[in-house]
């Protein structure tokens, strides 16, 4: 199933090229922003409920509604970075964002964090502030954690996904911090919808690619991560607990390059979604 949010804080389902609210199916007292982490968190007792409304609930074209940011406040992200090795190579290669460099990898690294309040969705835009520094999209898979996680194993670690979503790792480059670098507001775009794990046969096959004004930049497996899903499960469980609706943003493969205010990012991620996201200059 394919969870958004959309219009005024409605909760929806997209089926096919249609949208069925589903926001009743949470209740009243939930208080608006938290109705999807509700819903993930109490998602064995509504997961029924939710099909059988897709099934027969009235259908509204998406075209005609807006979709917003499927994860508005999640309590945390984590991010792996450098989870690729092609991506490490271009880092520290000639030519690449620190040449010369030893770039180190998730092994050494572990994480980092993004703030909450990067998250934007479909209906807004990657906003560049106005400094003279440059800013990379990174194509990542999201994973949206659906039951509380605590020292999980790689065996039991699956278990605790609800789904998947396209996701954008905006990043400043230069010497800050990462956490610093890439909380930007709007740097972590995410959208259009949560894909239930079930959609998904093999979590370390998800095929992703990203284009910028319609040339291709970025395009990838997730069996190529060096830590897999299960594996960062395991990594950030063992640091601190993952609440439903948490995000993990599992690292971006090779073909990171500049944006510049009016570009258009797509990030096809086949049956995990299609995220469309505008560019901007920063409002002063
Ligand atoms: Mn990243």
């Amino acid at each position: 199933m394919r969870i958004c949010r959309y219009g005024d804080e409605r909760v929806g389902l997209l089926v096919e090229d249609a949208v069925v609210d589903v926001t009743h199916l949470v209740g009243d007292h939930v208080a608006p922003p938290d109705r999807i982490g509700a819903l993930i968190a109490d998602w064995p007792r509504l997961a029924g409920a939710v099909a059988a409304a897709g099934r027969a609930g009235t259908r509204v074209p998406a075209a005609g509604v807006t979709l917003r940011a499927p994860l508005p406040r999640p309590s945390k992200i984590l991010a792996a970075p450098v989870n690729y090795h092609a991506h490490q190579q271009e880092m520290g290669g000639d030519g690449g964002v620190y040449p010369g460099a030893v770039v180190a990898d998730v092994t050494t690294l572990a994480g980092f964090v993004k703030a909450p309040s990067s998250v934007v969705g479909p209906d807004g835009a990657i906003e560049l502030p106005a400094l003279e520094r440059r800013f990379d999209h990174e194509a990542e898979i999201g994973v949206v954690i659906g039951r509380r996680a605590r020292d999980v194993g790689r065996s039991e670690a699956m278990a605790h996904v609800f789904g998947y979503v396209p996701l954008l790792d905006i990043t400043m480059r230069g010497g800050e911090d990462r956490s610093f670098r890439k909380s930007f507001d709007t740097f972590t775009p995410i959208g259009p919808a949560l894909v239930t794990a079930d959609e998904v046969a093999d979590h370390a096959a998800i095929e992703f690619a990203l284009t910028v004004n319609g040339e291709p930049r970025q395009r990838a497996s997730t069996r190529d991560l060096i830590y897999d899903i299960p594996r960062l499960i395991e990594l950030y469980s063992a640091a601190m607990t993952l609440e439903p609706g948490d995000l993990i943003a599992t690292g971006t493969p090779a073909g990171v390059a500049p944006l510049e205010p009016g570009d258009e990012i797509v990030l096809d991620c086949g049956g995990v979604g299609q995220l469309i996201m505008p560019v901007r200059q920063r409002p002063v």
